[in-house]
């Protein structure tokens, strides 16, 4: 480490340099009663995201859960599609060698009709060795169907399996669907009651303070900004001890106090304010 740690008389915090209750410590000063207004502002309107964001944690998993089996049954749709196709090709496979059998069949016939009106032995070899090969011929076809009725068989046992699955899926996405649907409309009222706290309670603060607020909150893990003593002497933030000066004003709920070690206010929670 090459940095030479400075012994700074500022308060630092990770977040120092942008919009930041430290930024605004000045601004607070201006009057106590103005300081007070502002801190129970703040106090709701972080007690309102923590429920907006309850809310939001209740559908948990679920939207992502949902998107995954949708995408999992339209991949059994898009597979069953593909085998029925190979199916249809198979068949008209079959199709087109039956048709070759009875054009071979009429040509046979016509052969063994010859045959009987043969007067030289040269003219009877040649036409068995024609019949020969149209029997040959016969065969192939007669095997290439059998191979395909065997291929058909086999697509279709796929198909059964992937229905199979796909009623799996469908019972399964049903069922989160409607969790999820249930979850969203019991707090949908919720949420919008507390959108609407919310907005208004952020409305009743200057620019300068929303923003240290919403830059403190975005960036922390658990998006506190504001936060209450922990244990009777530590920030309910970064859990490290509050000085007894600093104790004394956060009761007083008159001043701004921040969190010399992450930045966040901290104020004391209504009930202890007294
Ligand atoms: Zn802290």
């Amino acid at each position: 480490m090459a940095t030479t740690t400075k012994k700074t008389k500022k308060i630092a915090t990770p977040i120092d340099e942008r919009e930041t209750f430290v930024s605004l410590q000045k601004t607070f000063a201006d009057s106590e009663s103005n300081t007070e207004e502002k801190l129970k502002i703040l106090y709701d309107l972080q007690n309102a995201d923590n429920a907006i964001e309850k809310l939001v944690q209740l559908r948990g998993e679920l939207p992502a859960e949902v998107a995954a089996l949708e995408a999992d049954v339209e991949a059994c749709n898009t597979r069953i599609a593909d085998l029925e196709r190979v199916i249809s090709q198979y068949n008209d496979n079959i199709v087109a060698m039956n048709e070759d059998i009875v054009s071979l069949d009429a040509e046979i016939e016509k052969y063994r009709q010859q045959l009987e009106k043969i007067s030289n032995s040269r003219e009877f070899d040649s036409i068995n060795k024609e019949l020969e090969n149209l029997g040959i011929l016969r065969k192939i076809d007669e095997k290439k169907i059998g191979e395909s009725r065997d291929a058909i068989a086999e697509n279709k046992a796929t198909i059964e399996r992937v229905n199979d699955k796909l009623g799996v899926l469908d019972i399964d996405l049903e069922a989160k669907k409607e969790e999820l649907a249930r979850i969203v409309e019991s707090t949908a009222k919720e949420e919008k009651v507390l959108v609407k706290t919310r907005d208004d309670l952020a409305a009743k603060l200057d620019e300068r303070t929303l923003s240290a607020y919403n830059r403190i909150r975005a960036s922390v893990h658990n998006h506190l900004a504001v936060v209450t003593v922990y244990n009777g002497d530590s920030c309910g933030g970064c859990f490290n001890t509050i000085t007894p000066q600093r104790l004394i004003d956060v009761a007083s709920g008159k001043k701004l106090v921040i969190c010399e070690h992450c930045g966040r206010i901290i104020v004391a929670t209504p009930d202890s304010a007294e």
